[in-house]
């Protein structure tokens, strides 16, 4: 029995590969769960799916832009009509636009939130829905970052959304406690993707500075974060809602 066995599973921007919803989607198929992997990127979500398939386990991609309302409802009617219920939901997907205040635009500011943070309300809602018509409870995992928990200067949008994502968790799980609905926020602080490989070899020095801020002196790996949301997933965390959940090599202890 795998600690998600039978469970319905829901992982966006799960296409990206190294990346926190990969992974996620990985471990929870190697734990039992049936997993839809969604991701606006189709091609790349399908890959992820059939690894998974390929490796006996149980994954369907979907096109899905978590920007888009109507996106939302389109994954739900599929996830309702092939098993009338839903156990978790990882709002993963996301995106960082850099800028400073002086030079920041509208429009960079209207997408950063819309893809950030009115994506969280959009699929909370929905699976908050289908899990109270359900009556079983679930979870639901939101990632923040640690941008969530500290200012960063020329990121102030993208911290916005994830302190946003935040407080957001919290006040949905104090509406949902009573229904065993848990939701909370995970963390993660630097993670080794394509991104910080690129800074490792193009700009090694500051790359260094940045492990020698952290005080585990390493990135984190994707798998990190896929397993802290393995144990949200999972009914090992069933007292376990309204929280924060920081996997960050203690960079935000400091
Ligand atoms: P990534 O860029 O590797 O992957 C993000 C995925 O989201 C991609 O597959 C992309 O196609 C998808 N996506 C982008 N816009 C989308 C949209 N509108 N609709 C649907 N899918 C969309 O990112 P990652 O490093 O795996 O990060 C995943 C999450 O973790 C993000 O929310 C990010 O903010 C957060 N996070 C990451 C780190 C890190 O170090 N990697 C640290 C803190 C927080």
């Amino acid at each position: 029995m795998g600690r998600l066995q039978d469970k319905i599973a829901i992982v966006t921007g799960g296409a990206s590969r190294p990346g926190l919803g990969s992974s996620t989607a990985i471990r929870f198929a190697q734990e039992g769960a049936v997993v839809f992997v969604t991701d606006i990127d189709l091609d790349g979500a399908e890959a992820v799916a059939a690894d998974i398939r390929e490796s006996g386990g149980l994954a369907t991609a979907i096109q899905h832009d978590v920007a888009n309302a109507a996106d939302w409802d389109r994954l739900f009617d599929t996830v309702r009509s092939r098993h009338g219920r839903l156990d978790a939901l990882v709002n993963n997907a996301g995106v960082v636009i850099h800028g400073l205040i002086a030079n920041y635009k509208d429009d960079q500011w209207k997408r950063q939130v819309d893809i950030n943070l009115n994506s969280v309300f959009y699929g909370t809602q929905r699976a908050v829905e289908l899990m109270r018509e359900v009556g079983q409870g679930g979870s639901i995992i939101n990632i923040s970052s640690g941008a969530g928990l500290i200012g960063v200067p020329g990121a102030s949008a993208y911290s916005a959304t994830k302190g946003g994502v935040r407080l957001f968790s919290k006040s949905i799980a104090l509406e949902c406690a009573t229904d065993g609905i848990r939701v909370n926020s995970v963390h993660p602080g630097m993670i080794r993707t394509n991104i910080s490989a690129i800074s490792e070899r193009e700009n090694p020095e500051e790359f260094q500075q940045q492990v020698n801020a952290i005080p585990m002196r390493q990135f984190g790996d994707p798998m990190d974060i896929a397993n802290m949301n393995l144990f949200l997933a999972s009914d090992e965390s069933r007292y376990v809602t309204g929280t924060e959940l920081v996997v960050d090599g203690g960079f935000t202890a400091q």
